[in-house]
């Protein structure tokens, strides 16, 4: 029996050794792929209730030279986990950082949000960074919107405050992601300087099925209105969903069905056009 227990550890240590392997290889491809371009910028349109781009989102891809093109669950997280996830947003936002300065060139401005990573905003050279970035780049910081979420305001909140007021003063904006999905929504809300909220695709794509959703989601739109806080909707695929939305207050689209994420050159031919 002891000899039997033996065995199984042994197998059980060999087929955790392959999932660290692969872990540590996609940890270093990741940190390579940074370096050498393999990074993508892909964008997705946020619509009004008349259909018309107000804004978009900018999303990341790998384009790996192996897997193909890697979506964001299967690398984010792992970034998340290390400081891989600072150089990963940071090549982000000088990304649209320039695209807002082409844009603003061509004389076809437009607002454009970025995810940002809890570990990245807590840098203390955040501001610095953002600052330096829109000026190497000549964008606008009032056509830039930061998205952050819940997760950032772990530890001191007056530092995360005085972080987002600095940036507030520049232009930025503030978007809170994923909203609902968190721990302590309420109580920060009212104490973070943002200016919109976006509803989780979770609870859009129940809104129209499930009751609970709906009500969750009418909540999520009262508190906005009371707050003044403008409501991006995230994940809206049918036009049952943008009706019960639009029939219920002044919404932003977000989804498959005003418009996927693109790659940036077709997404600027479109927004040229
Ligand atoms: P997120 O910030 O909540 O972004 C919205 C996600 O919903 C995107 O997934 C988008 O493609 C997807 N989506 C939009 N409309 C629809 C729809 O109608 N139906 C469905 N099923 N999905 C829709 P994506 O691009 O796969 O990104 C997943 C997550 O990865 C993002 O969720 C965000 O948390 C993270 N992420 C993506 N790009 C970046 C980045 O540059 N930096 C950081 N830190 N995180 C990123
Ligand atoms: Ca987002
Ligand atoms: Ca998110
Ligand atoms: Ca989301």
């Amino acid at each position: 029996a002891k000899a039997e227990g033996g065995a199984r550890v042994v197998f059980f240590e060999a087929a955790m050794g392959d999932a660290v392997r692969e872990r540590f290889r996609l940890e270093r491809e990741l940190r390579l792929a940074i370096g050498e371009n393999q990074l993508r910028l892909y964008l997705q349109p946020q619509v009004d209730a008349a259909g018309l781009q107000v804004g978009c989102e900018a999303l990341v891809r790998w384009q790996h030279p192996e897997r193909g093109l890697v979506p964001p669950i299967m690398f984010i997280p792992l970034a998340e986990s290390s400081e891989l996830i600072v150089s990963l947003d940071r090549w982000m936002l000088a990304e649209v950082c320039r695209l807002l300065a082409q844009l603003k060139r061509e004389g076809h401005p437009l607002r454009i949000s970025v995810n940002i990573s809890p570990r990245h905003f807590r840098r203390e050279d955040f501001v610095d960074e953002v600052k330096r970035l829109l000026a190497a780049s000549g964008a606008d910081a009032s056509y830039l919107v930061l998205e952050v979420t819940e997760g950032m305001v772990i530890g001191d909140v007056n530092d995360v405050i005085a972080k987002m007021n600095k940036l507030k003063e520049m232009g930025v904006q503030f978007s809170m992601d994923d909203f609902g999905t968190g721990y302590s929504s309420l109580a920060y809300l009212k104490r973070l300087p943002i200016h919109e909220l976006k509803i989780d695709k979770g609870f859009i794509q129940d809104s129209t099925s499930d009751s609970n959703d709906a009500a969750l989601v009418e909540t999520i739109l009262s508190v906005a209105q009371h707050m003044n806080l403008q409501v991006v909707a995230e994940g809206v695929e049918t036009q049952e969903q943008a009706d019960f939305l639009n029939a219920r207050a002044k919404v932003i689209h977000q989804g498959y069905l005003f418009g996927r994420p693109e790659p940036v050159d077709t997404w600027l031919e479109r927004h040229r056009a």
